[in-house]
């Protein structure tokens, strides 16, 4: 028998898999993820490597193929179990092992662990005034300077010693000599949350909270794990009750990771933690760089930390002893990882949970339909929380018809309704969210007269208009300047088709010259800060609209905020996948959680040209229930997901003809598979982004109730794809469940 070992992916050079023989003796005990001493190199040197997998047979010269000499170390490393995770990943969702073991283990990158060096006082505060009253008599100015410094301080940057004060290090080791400082070494952690008072008030807890927080706690010292859907509406008190199972698993001596989506990951939502467990806790966010991410990672490993917040890769916080992920916001699409190996953090983390004895939270508003679905059918334990915290009511919604709006003259972007409510709360002094649920500016161009739309010459999507008067793609960045007749049919009636963000804005300025309009999307936030700049103002009540894209949605807290308008409810609901319901009532749901969260009642106003479609009706009465069983009939009825699974096949090639004829073979493979198992292949078809950066794409779908089954058909077709040389210059992926269109 052989192992497949991985000596180091920190290391470029050894990033890769090497072959060695497994001794008898070891053939019982070794499994993937044991940490084991092998000889590597020409000079045999005793190297630490991870077991990735295991094969009968050997890919090189057996008489060259060295022992594995023992396992190293007692205990399962931490490495160890992601090894194994990562090994788990690789066999679900595809890929390579190297792909996967840089996914789930912490990677060093050329930049390294700052090193400070600081002075440090070691006499009082009396004894060094009368140090600096003997250094002033003796005219050493020097000595007095940093003596004087060391009062103000009793640490000093060795950096701002030598290059502010202008102290030589003759003067330094002068008063190291008298004992009056030492200069010590520290390594900094590029901590990223900043200090902040400690504050363990809690609320006096809902009945339902209570009751979530109990059954968790009881299974937990139980030493029941599992995985608990918290459903609770929004502004419900999640947050809060998330905080207390974390509480209670810290106690039991263990870790906690919390996923938050990245957009969500706002400083209001970190500083709650922070006031409630100190500097225990960290967050991982990709304004970090790779060094400050590194770091946080080092201080979990070495029990610096009990809480890790963080978007979907703070799943793979090596903690010594995990006993809780918490996902907030599960419904989220983005996590769900657009990169190979292309895994689902809700997945991933109920494995890593197994793995390592933990218990995992997921927590929404509006579940997905996975989650859901199998809080149905028994395998998650669901909890409720049905009311708003603190008595809060839901909000008012309406629903108004775009339709009737035009009939009766009406051809503004603002409904009737939604503007008399705007000027209502502008003249009591209540703040509005406008909700347009679409990126950057007035996007694509078409011809009223002949429907032509202006598109990108290399990407096949259409351009959006930016005010600078060009026209840009959001692909691959391709300008031309905006067309004034329509190029295929000259017409003058060429134009932006709908509002963008910045266009409601000017729109609202226009129409309510008192109103202070604050704007939030991709452009207003390209900034470090932006994104909490813009927060921040509106928190404070410095603007009484903020118009935005949908990262103004979630997980914000503005009690003033008491109308919240959806300004084309339309948008998400044609979007070309089989989510499209799901998201909208996502979002709707999301947006009108936004209102009335203070003391005042809130309302939302729908616009729609679609107000009798499901997913707009059980968004506008908050009925997840109703909506839940009219999409569960669409799924069921056209076998998606979570009734049945969808593997997608994404294929990608410079040469278009090359890549028709793999998928053709590539689909008869697929069929002759699929026949026996009863396996549905769908396609292959363009995507509806058809040639990006002129590569061409192409997707084959493949669907069955198993998810093994088609786990086995993807294990089958990769094989093939290896040894079938015409696949060579074609790049593949394989995508589980793909919850966004391509
Ligand atoms: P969610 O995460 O469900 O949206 P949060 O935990 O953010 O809800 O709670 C919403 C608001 O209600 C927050 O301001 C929170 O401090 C407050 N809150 C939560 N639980 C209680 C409670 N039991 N009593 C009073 N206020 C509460
Ligand atoms: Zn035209
Ligand atoms: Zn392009």
């Amino acid at each position: 028998m052989f192992a497949d070992i991985i000596i180091d992916i920190t290391h470029e050079k050894l990033d890769k898999i090497f072959q060695y023989k497994v001794p008898d003796e070891l053939a019982d005990k070794l499994v993937v993820g044991t940490e084991v001493e092998v000889p590597f190199g020409r000079g045999n040197r005793l190297t630490r490597g991870y077991v990735v997998g295991f094969s009968e047979v050997c890919g090189y010269d057996e008489e060259k193929i060295k022992d594995i000499l023992r396992i190293a170390g007692r205990s399962v490393a931490i490495e160890s179990r992601l090894v194994a995770l990562a090994a788990w990943m690789k066999e679900s969702y595809g890929g390579t092992m190297i792909q996967a073991l840089k996914t789930v283990l912490p990677i060093r990158r050329t930049e390294q662990a700052k090193e400070q060096r600081i002075l440090k006082r070691l006499v009082s505060v009396e004894e060094g005034k009368k140090k600096l009253e003997e250094y002033l008599h003796k005219n050493q100015k020097a000595r007095a300077r940093l003596m004087a410094a060391l009062l103000d301080d009793e640490e000093i940057d060795y950096s701002l010693v030598t290059k502010k004060l202008n102290i030589t290090l003759a003067v330094v080791r002068a008063l190291e000599e008298q004992k009056v400082l030492e200069v010590c070494a520290r390594e900094v952690y590029r901590n990223p949350v900043r200090e902040t008072r400690r504050d363990e008030t809690k609320p006096v807890y809902t009945r339902e909270q209570k009751q979530a927080i109990e059954t968790f706690c009881r299974d937990y010292e139980n030493g029941d794990r599992g995985t608990y859907l918290l459903y609770g509406v929004t502004g419900s008190g999640k947050t809060e009750v998330y905080m207390e199972m974390i509480r209670e698993v810290v106690r039991m001596g263990r870790q906690a990771i919390v996923l938050i989506p990245e957009i969500a990951l706002t400083y209001q939502t970190v500083m709650r933690f922070y006031r409630r467990f100190g500097d225990r806790v960290s967050i991982m966010n990709s304004r970090l760089c790779a060094g400050e991410r590194y770091d946080q990672m080092m201080r979990a490993k070495r029990g610096e930390l009990d809480v890790m917040i963080g978007p979907r890769s703070a799943l793979f916080t090596p903690f010594p002893k995990l006993g809780l992920i918490v996902i907030d916001e599960e419904h989220e699409s983005a996590y769900k990882s657009e990169q190979i190996p292309r895994y689902h953090a809700r997945e991933t983390a109920q494995r890593r949970a197994e793995l390592e004895g933990a218990s995992v939270v997921l927590g929404s508003a509006t579940p997905s339909l996975e989650a859901f679905y199998r809080s149905q059918t028994g395998s998650i334990h669901r909890m409720e929380l049905s009311a708003r915290a603190a008595g809060r009511e839901l909000p008012q919604v309406h629903i108004a018809d775009m339709r009737k709006e035009l009939s009766q003259g009406n051809r503004s972007i603002l409904s009737a309704m939604l503007r008399r409510l705007m000027e209502d709360r502008l003249g009591k002094g209540q703040q509005t969210m406008l909700f347009l649920n679409r990126r950057g500016y007035a996007g694509f161009l078409s011809c009223r007269s002949c429907g032509y739309v202006v598109k990108c010459p290399h990407c096949d999507v259409s351009l959006s208009a930016h005010q600078n008067g060009k026209l840009v793609c959001h692909y691959c960045g391709h300008e031309e300047p905006a067309a004034r007749v329509c190029p295929s049919c000259g017409s003058q009636h060429i134009s932006g088709f709908r509002a963008g963000t910045q266009q409601i804005e000017e729109l609202v300025k226009r129409e309510f010259p008192a109103a202070r309009v604050l704007r939030m999307d991709l452009d207003t936030t390209r900034s470090k800060e932006g994104h909490e700049k813009i927060l921040a103002a509106f928190a404070n009540e410095e603007a009484d609209v903020l118009v935005g894209t949908q990262m103004i949605v979630k997980g914000h807290d503005f009690p003033n905020v008491t109308l919240v308008g959806v300004l084309a409810a339309d948008l998400s609901l044609y979007a070309e996948d089989y989510r499209a319901a799901e998201r909208t009532f996502e979002l709707l749901t999301q947006a009108a959680g936004r209102a009335g969260r203070g003391k005042e009642m809130g309302q939302v106003v729908i616009q729609t040209y679609s107000p009798e479609h499901y997913s707009i009706q059980t968004a506008a009465r908050q009925d997840y229930r109703a909506f839940y069983q009219e999409e569960m009939n669409y799924r069921e009825l056209m076998g998606y997901p979570p009734a049945q699974h969808l593997l997608a096949v994404l294929a990608s090639s410079e040469d278009e003809a090359l890549l028709d004829k793999g998928m053709y073979y590539l689909k008869q493979y697929g069929e002759a598979l699929a026949k026996p198992r009863e396996v549905r292949t769908i396609g292959p078809a363009s995507p509806h982004v058809g040639k990006v950066k002129d590569v061409y794409r192409r997707i084959l779908y493949l669907k069955h109730k198993s998810r093994p089954i088609l786990v086995e058909m993807k294990d089958k077709m990769e094989q093939y794809i290896e040894i079938n040389k015409g696949f060579s210059r074609i790049r593949i992926q394989f995508d589980f469940d793909p919850v966004q269109g391509f």
